[in-house]
């Protein structure tokens, strides 16, 4: 690994770490949006221990134990990717990958806590209780020579349906997808080696795939979505030249499994930039991809109730997320599929001439089935999506004994936030109903039941009262 640097070198990595400490520390717009470029070279950029200024405490020991390991096994061993990134942007890395040059094979000899996952990508996993150190080995180039080991293979559109072909850290820098992702801290001498000017994009807030856009957008479709989730975390825009093909590329995110893409969709719903990551999508035609039906649905009314809705659901979800309540992949689902729900129970019932509720359970299955040809949701959580639904239908049955009952449902409290969300959003025609609901929950047993004294006829209709069955005269003989 070439690591030694000219004087000449030293001074032009000196200046940029100046500015790039500048950048961090104090806001500097001018350095936004200048153009970066993203094509690897095989003499990386080495910023040296006393340069960057990170200290091994900033990463997991278990991380650096795994960095020992294969580095006293006589192998060459990295820390990569989204760790050094928020690592020099101050923020908390949700995990740390490891990359190597040995084989995945070789890794798992080294390590008694290891497991070897993946058939697209061979990864081994190295197990401390509830921490998983990722360690890939190096990837080469797809067209290299290939062996019974060194498998890739593409689709007709340019997607890479397994990858792993093992090269040296050049290539393996040059198959990561964006700049910011490509650098390399080496547990040799505790340097930075950054290979596809990441610092350069950092400082210009810029994520900008590293080769040809449209390539690697083919190779991998959902890199355009990790583009988005990158933009909102790291405050930062796409750069133009990789922004530009997603719009038209969009629609490949059809041949993604379902399964990837419910786990893509959950990171970007669920670490606290829903909202961004929301509007984002949609700017790029990329929801349209996700959630077809709503998507239509939102761009016939831009202003309607319905944006209100999915915009407000959004918000709350990061405000929860940010203030470490729990939320329930269940709840964004209902609220996305909501209004294609209602579309599909009107249109039923139309055809059908059934009553409403019927309509509207089949349309449950119909929306369900539908969104699961595309995203595969776990049937956990579509259950507590139908739980919510169902309820909505319930919530203004109140007499006798129901209000009680439906507050012992699992999902009422779910379902009762999502009438307050319906109404927040503008459904104005049920205030009344989510205000007795909120007082209802405040009060004690005595309180709740003058409260359903007091409803008359909004209760609906009383239950009827069940009459006990006499037991059949005994025939007299
Ligand atoms: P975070 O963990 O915060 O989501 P990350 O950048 O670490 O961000 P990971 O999904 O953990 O993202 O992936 C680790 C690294 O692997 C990335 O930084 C990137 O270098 C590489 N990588 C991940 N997914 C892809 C992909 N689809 N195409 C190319 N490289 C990828
Ligand atoms: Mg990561």
């Amino acid at each position: 690994m070439a690591s030694q640097s000219t004087p000449s070198r030293r001074q032009i990595i000196i200046s940029k770490l100046f500015q790039f400490c500048r950048q961090i520390i104090g806001p500097n717009t001018s350095a936004e949006n200048t153009p970066v470029s993203a094509s690897v070279s095989s003499e990386p950029l080495v910023i040296t221990r006393g340069e960057h200024g990170i200290s091994r405490k900033q990463f997991s020991p278990n991380a650096i134990k795994v960095l020992y390991r294969l580095k006293d096994g006589g192998y060459d061993a990295y820390l990569v990717g989204g760790c050094i990134r928020d690592i020099l942007l101050g923020q908390q890395p949700k995990d740390f990958d490891v990359v190597t040059n040995a084989t995945p094979d070789q890794v798992k000899k080294l390590f008694r806590n290891c497991r070897l996952i993946g058939r697209r990508f061979r990864l081994a996993h190295i197990v401390f209780g509830r921490e998983i150190i990722e360690v890939a080995t190096m990837r080469g180039h797809h067209e290299a020579p290939e062996d019974k080991n060194q498998i890739s293979q593409s689709s007709d559109e340019g997607q890479l349906l397994r990858d792993n072909v093992f090269g040296s850290i050049e290539e393996d820098a040059e198959r990561r997808d964006f700049s910011i992702n490509a650098l390399y801290y080496s547990i040799n001498d505790f340097s930075i080696h950054d290979y596809a000017n990441g610092l350069a994009a950092i400082k210009a807030k810029q994520i900008e795939l590293i080769g040809d856009p449209e390539t690697r957008y083919r190779e991998d479709p959902v890199r355009m979505l990790r583009a988005v989730r990158f933009a909102t975390k790291l405050d930062m825009s796409i750069a133009p030249n990789s922004e530009k093909p997603i719009a038209e590329l969009a629609n490949l995110l059809d041949n993604i499994p379902p399964a990837r893409l419910f786990e893509e969709i959950l990171k970007l719903f669920l670490n606290g930039k829903a909202e961004a990551n929301f509007l984002m999508l949609r700017k790029y035609g990329l929801f349209r991809s996700l959630f077809p039906e709503l998507d239509k649905i939102l761009d016939k009314n831009p202003d309607g109730l319905e944006n209100k809705l999915v915009q407000q659901m959004f918000q709350n979800t990061d405000k929860r997320i940010n203030s470490n309540k729990k939320v329930t992949p269940a709840f964004i689902f209902a609220a996305l599929l909501w209004f294609p729900l209602l579309e599909h129970t009107k249109k039923i019932q139309e055809q059908e001439q059934i009553l409403e509720y019927d309509a509207f359970a089949q349309a449950m299955n119909k929306v369900l089935s539908e969104s699961s040809q595309h995203i595969a949701v776990p049937k956990r959580f579509t259950l507590g999506a139908r739980d919510i639904w169902h309820i909505q239908h319930r919530l203004d049955k109140r007499a006798g004994q129901r209000a009680y009952r439906l507050t012992q449902q699992p999902r009422f409290k779910a379902a009762y936030d999502f009438l307050l969300l319906r109404v927040d959003a503008g459904e104005t025609q049920h205030t009344e109903l989510a205000q007795w609901w909120t007082q209802y929950l405040s009060q004690d047993i005595n309180g709740q039941k003058d409260m359903v004294k007091n409803l008359g006829h909004q209760g609906g209709p009383k239950p009827r009262k069940r009459t006990r069955r006499r037991a059949p005269k005994k025939p007299t003989e």
